[in-house]
């Protein structure tokens, strides 16, 4: 397994692999096939970590552990929810999430990210782990009064910074049960493993690029375990996601 950052050091942007606890720099196409170069100096301590990917949009799976259903008060679905968020709301590890004046709560979610790594449309289960590039930490942060007022997921999902993704994209891992969690201010608020995912990573592949085409980079949110509640300004959150990595955001009010 490598973790694949992407960071800067000294107003250089390059991408960065993590491999037997040894930062070096990568060249080349972090879908097409890195090839790995140098040491990078002082190592991750030395560099801001950036969003590793780009995505064109982060397509989101509502409801997809049962225990989180359940603290909804919803029944469980017969087939996946899904929804947007905009590429806009993307922002990476370190970087604070901005709770917008008179929205009420805001929530964090744990979730475990897929990234995407080949064009994918009506790709069966057989064949999702051909089109996914690795996994990743997403904090799907939620303006929670906004989505039981409205229904509608688009704004109280949508908001600018309401998308940390990282730290980097963990490959050549496979759908393996691993352990999903939520902390805040050091303390643990969510913590399930994707064993008790509803609908399974592979089935979600096919959902989605049944409906839309999703491009290299684009990330699947595979839904949060319960244990989901709210963040103040001063908060530290992390969500954790065993053998990815940790995403950590400081969470501050918009000014
Ligand atoms: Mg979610």
């Amino acid at each position: 397994m490598d973790r694949v950052y992407r960071v800067k050091q000294d107003r250089e942007i390059f991408h960065a692999v993590e491999r037997d606890g040894e930062l070096r720099r990568a060249s080349g196409d972090l879908f097409a096939g890195l090839s790995i170069g140098a040491p990078v100096r002082g190592g991750l301590n030395a560099v801001t970590v950036l969003p590793p990917v780009t995505p064109s949009k982060i397509v989101c799976v509502g409801l997809n552990y049962k225990d989180h259903a359940a603290e909804q008060g919803k029944p469980l679905p017969a087939e996946p929810l899904i929804f947007i968020k905009p590429s806009t709301a993307v922002i990476g590890p370190g970087d604070p999430i901005l709770l917008p004046p008179g929205v009420g709560r805001v929530d964090y979610e744990a979730e475990l990210g897929v990234v995407i790594g080949r064009r994918a449309h009506r790709v069966k289960k057989a064949q999702a782990w051909d089109h996914i590039a690795g996994l990743i930490c997403v904090n799907d942060v939620t303006a929670r009064d906004l989505q039981k007022k409205e229904g509608s997921y688009t704004r109280c999902k949508g908001f600018d910074t309401f998308a940390p993704i990282g730290p980097c994209v963990a490959t050549n891992l496979n759908g393996e049960p691993r352990a999903v969690e939520g902390w805040v201010n050091g303390q643990r608020r969510q913590s399930s493993t994707t064993a008790h995912l509803i609908f399974s990573i592979e089935y979600i592949v096919e959902f989605i690029t049944f409906v839309m085409t999703l491009e290299p980079g684009d990330i699947i949110a595979t839904g949060t375990p319960a244990g989901i509640g709210p963040l103040t300004p001063g908060d530290t959150v992390t969500v954790k996601v065993e053998g990815v990595g940790e995403l950590t955001n400081p969470v501050q009010n918009e000014s």
